[in-house]
């Protein structure tokens, strides 16, 4: 995608472009500031996909204050009644689930089966999340006194700001609305500026399956216009942010000044660790998806390969032989196996950090620049790019790229492994490939990370297991899972003392 600032020369939105509007208390709408924006379809940017509202802070007030009086209601619905809501949305889903994903790899360029996979999971997430409406525990103890009762149950938060990043421009939209609405929430989203059509195919599904008018909202435009505005709005009490590391330490400065829930979901550099005794076949293909699988632009891409020496030479070789066949192209074409770059800027973010590596005194194999020709011209295609002889401490093995280069490393045995691996600045996802069973074991429990794979590449997290890292990965929430549902829910301790007579808690101490 691009805007209109970043327009390459001779595209012209045609007559026929669709201009979508935001979603403000059940009606579309245009900004209040009358400035729009154009998203373009990074595999061939003459294309147009849609024009979108550039909003600004009257939007996000008028969004927000919608939102908080539609949760005057909307927490009194019973969780279950909530629940079926999210579960038509998972049906509807299916039902336009083809429709979704060539929507999203037109926006983003992911292809197209990673873009059904991405829809897939907003479906899976509706239908975990349906199921926790007839749960929302919380524990019933004994009270410490006669005729007490004593339990905590959970309260919804009220208005819920969502900030969400490209990659997976439906999933994690869905990990952030399914579970706030289900605890009886509501919510204003602002999806990433590259990706607003996904997100509102998302926001009209749930609108179509029975979500009340302002319960959900969507304001899109920049981070720099409204970011702040939604973050700072003191109706908001939750933020839920995934993005880089950069933003995050923005936000999570600014939502802690009005002591807001604040959830941060950020960056990684995630460690694939292959030791001699490893299936290298398996090794090999985990390699290749999670290096270069949607294009690299995943916050678990394995983007560092730590491989024992005994296999080195081999993995090396193959890995090569494999990355150079990888046929990129536009994502629409089913036989394509890697899409563009997101835009221009993630585009030469990629050709800096070759650059880099280069000075840096890294190998690079294969890759290591911009395709041009016949399909690449008009878009932001890179090809896979392998460094070998990496140095754990350079750049390139340090930073987040978000792109198809991937930094191999070598290292003497599981310990040094883990060492090099945990030796980073972030701690999302790890993987290591071995057939001892203590070996993995010890790996589970050493590497310093939210999320471990044994002989699975750093990317594949379902829907119903805590989703996070540790370290400038995040600020210690998880989303998936039952952590989502306590992060946008606060609990309340409810005593109800049927004695008839005054009871003072650690002081009357009956027999
Ligand atoms: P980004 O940080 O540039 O933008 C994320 C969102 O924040 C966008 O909607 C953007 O408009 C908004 N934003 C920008 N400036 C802001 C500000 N000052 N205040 C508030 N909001 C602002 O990230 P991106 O380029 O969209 O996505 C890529 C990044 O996201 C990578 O670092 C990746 O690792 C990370 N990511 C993390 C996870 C995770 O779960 N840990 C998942 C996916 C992506």
């Amino acid at each position: 995608m691009a805007t209109m600032e970043q327009k390459p020369a001779g595209v012209q939105a045609g007559a026929k472009t669709k201009v979508f509007k935001n979603f403000i208390g059940g009606e579309w709408v245009e900004s209040r500031t009358g400035r729009t924006f154009e998203n373009l379809n990074p595999a061939d940017t003459r294309e147009v996909v849609g024009i979108f509202q550039k909003s600004g802070k009257e939007d996000v007030d008028h969004a927000i204050e919608t939102a908080k009086q539609a949760f005057k209601k909307w927490r009194l619905v019973p969780a279950p009644r909530r629940a079926e809501m999210l579960y038509k949305a998972s049906e509807l889903l299916i039902a336009r689930k083809e429709e979704y994903a060539r929507d999203m790899t037109r926006e983003m360029g992911k292809v197209i089966k990673e873009t059904r996979g991405d829809v897939q999971e907003a479906i899976d997430c509706g239908y975990y999340t349906a199921g926790e409406g007839r749960r929302l525990f919380g524990p019933t103890v004994p009270s410490e006194l006669p005729n007490k009762f004593a339990m905590a149950i959970r309260q919804p938060l009220g208005v819920c700001a969502m900030i969400t990043p490209w990659n997976f421009p439906m999933a994690i939209p869905s990990w952030k609305l399914f579970p706030a609405l289900v605890a009886g929430n509501t919510a204003v989203i602002k999806p990433a500026q590259d990706t607003p059509l996904s997100t509102l195919n998302f926001v009209k599904t749930l609108h179509d399956a029975g979500i009340p008018a302002g319960v959900v909202n969507i304001v899109t435009g920049f981070g720099s216009d409204i970011g702040t505005p939604m973050v700072e709005h003191p109706a908001v009490r939750a933020v839920s942010l995934t993005g880089s590391t950069a933003v995050g330490r923005i936000v999570g400065q600014e939502a802690a000044k009005t002591f807001k829930h604040c959830s941060l979901e950020l960056g990684g550099k995630n460690p694939m660790i292959v030791l001699d005794d490893a299936n290298l076949d398996l090794a090999l293909e985990g390699a290749l998806w999670g290096a270069f699988g949607t294009t690299g632009q995943r916050c678990t891409a394995t983007s560092r390969i730590i491989i024992q020496k005994g296999v080195y030479k081999k993995f090396v070789d193959e890995l090569v032989v494999r990355a150079k066949k990888l046929k990129v192209g536009n994502g629409l074409d089913e036989s394509v196996d890697m899409g563009p770059a997101v835009n221009s800027s993630q585009m030469e973010t990629d050709l800096k950090y070759i650059k880099i590596g280069e000075d840096e005194g890294a190998k690079m194999l294969c890759g290591g620049h911009r395709l041009e020709g016949e399909g690449y011209n008009h878009g932001w295609f890179v090809a896979p790019t392998v460094f070998a002889d990496v140095d754990p401490k350079m750049r390139i093995a340090q930073e987040e790229i978000f792109g198809p280069v991937v930094s191999i490393i070598p290292c003497d045995g599981l310990e040094n492994a883990i060492e090099i691996a945990n030796d980073i600045e972030y701690g999302l996802s790890s993987s290591i490939y071995t057939k001892d069973v203590n070996k993995a074991f010890t790996a589970m429990r050493d590497l310093y990370a939210g999320i471990t794979y044994i002989n699975a590449p750093t990317i594949g997290a379902e829907v119903h297991l805590p989703f996070g890292g540790t370290k400038a990965t995040g600020n210690g929430h998880r989303e998936g899972g039952i952590g989502a549902i306590d992060f946008y829910t606060e609990w309340k301790s409810v005593y109800v003392d049927y004695s008839d007579k005054l009871q003072r808690a650690q002081i009357d101490r009956p027999e």
